[in-house]
């Protein structure tokens, strides 16, 4: 009994802390009209920025790549689970990273998390190598840098000089800079060509996380490689394929001999199972939209209803974050404070989710809104509408 009590206590933490996190079931599709635990919402919240996770097309190739391939791929990758679809996603995928890598080659993996563990555990196997990683970078690269054997040294969010004193200062034989692209809790972009020039003076890779660039930023949907036009040798490339690409998984793109390290040496992409090839199969379906006529069209209704928020939205006391990408988070404050805002617009039919520490810092709990090609402009003015009210609301409790 004393291991339960024990267990019981640290929830009770929690729960004094406001920092119980509970997950809703859905009962429908990911889109923007959802039902959620038995009830229609409308959704703020997901990372399917172009709407294709139950776009028909998508959905046709895996029904086609399940016919083609079955259900599972039986083994891992270099046992028997390597299929066509597989080999196929990843020419793909190389192909639309070549432009800004030298001899281009891409690898699938199951998520973003283990494509993150697998960059910097390939690169950083070495004590005598140190990776610099940014402040506000995903959990995954923080447990990616965890757990190689490189040392880690975190430099301030956005702070170029930072790094580049810190570069100096460092003896390393190997140097890993290691950033998000799009940071996933504040929308904002990461100085990226300036990072990539300090990167290449100072013969250190630079890892880019483009969770949320792959798909959305570029004239092709390329990511973020594309955005700022970079090219360069130096680069170790993540994008994942469950946020805007609509289905799952993850990649690392970058020269063809890494690729090949990876291979032979990444822990998270050797010891587990091949993902369903089917799940390829979608993605090539996935990224012929990305990079089409269609794709073009979702990401500029995208930059619309990212203007129009911004226009529409007249906050006093909540904090707006200098965003331009689809991540628009307003910062409230206290976790209690944020978690009352989120329930407001829950009873509203507005599924807007609150996030609190450790994701974000003591202090910055926050309503993380994010917008899909998927959502209608009216549908972004009633989010804007509802937060407005909700806010005047809370500054007259206040007061009161
Ligand atoms: C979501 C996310 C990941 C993890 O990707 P999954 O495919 O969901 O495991 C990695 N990095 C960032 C910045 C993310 O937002």
């Amino acid at each position: 009994m004393n291991l339960i009590a024990g267990v019981e206590r640290q929830l009770d933490t929690l729960a004094v802390q406001s920092l119980t996190r509970r997950r809703r079931t859905a009962d429908s599709p990911c889109a923007p009209r959802q039902v959620v635990d038995g009830r229609s919402m409308l959704a703020f919240c997901s990372n399917d920025y172009l709407g294709l996770a139950a776009h028909p097309r998508v959905i046709a190739a895996l029904h086609e790549g399940a016919d083609l391939y079955g259900a599972g791929s039986g083994a891992a990758h270099l046992v028997s689970g390597h299929s066509r679809a597989h080999a196929q996603l990843e020419e793909r995928l190389a192909a639309m990273q070549a432009p800004h890598l030298a001899d281009a080659r891409a690898l699938y993996f199951c998520t973003g998390y283990m494509a993150n563990l697998a960059a910097l555990t390939a690169l950083g196997s070495s004590p005598d190598a140190t990776i610099f990683s940014e402040a506000l970078n995903h959990a995954s690269l923080i447990d990616g840098a965890r757990l190689a054997k490189a040392g880690v040294t975190v430099y301030p969010h956005g702070d170029v000089a930072a790094l580049e004193t810190k570069l100096l200062e460092s003896g390393a034989g190997t140097k890993i800079v290691v950033t998000d692209s799009v940071f996933s809790m504040d929308g904002d972009l990461a100085p990226l060509p300036a990072l990539l020039a300090l990167c290449e003076r100072h013969g250190a890779w630079l890892v880019v996380d483009d969770a949320h660039g792959f798909g959305v930023l570029g004239a092709n949907g390329r990511g973020a490689l594309e955005h700022f036009a970079l090219r360069s040798p130096n680069l170790v490339y993540v994008g994942t394929l469950g946020k805007a690409a609509g289905v799952g998984g993850a990649f690392i793109a970058a020269h063809a001999s890494v690729i090949e390290l990876m291979i032979q040496r990444a822990r998270p992409y050797i010891y587990t199972t091949a993902s369903p090839p089917a799940l390829a199969h979608a993605l090539l379906a996935s990224l012929d939209i990305i990079e089409g006529a269609e794709g073009m069209e979702r990401r500029a209704h995208l930059n619309r209803l990212i203007s129009l928020l911004d226009d529409e939205l007249k906050l006093k006391r909540w904090q707006r974050l200098p965003s331009r990408t689809a991540i628009q988070p307003i910062v409230i404050g206290a976790n209690d404070e944020a978690l009352r805002a989120a329930s407001r617009l829950h009873e509203q039919g507005l599924w807007v989710p609150a996030i609190r520490p450790p994701t974000v810092a003591p202090g910055t709990a926050r309503l993380r809104v994010t917008l899909s090609a998927a959502h209608t402009q009216d549908e972004v003015a009633q989010l804007a509408a509802a937060l407005n009210h909700l806010e005047t609301q809370q500054l007259e409790r206040t007061a009161a």
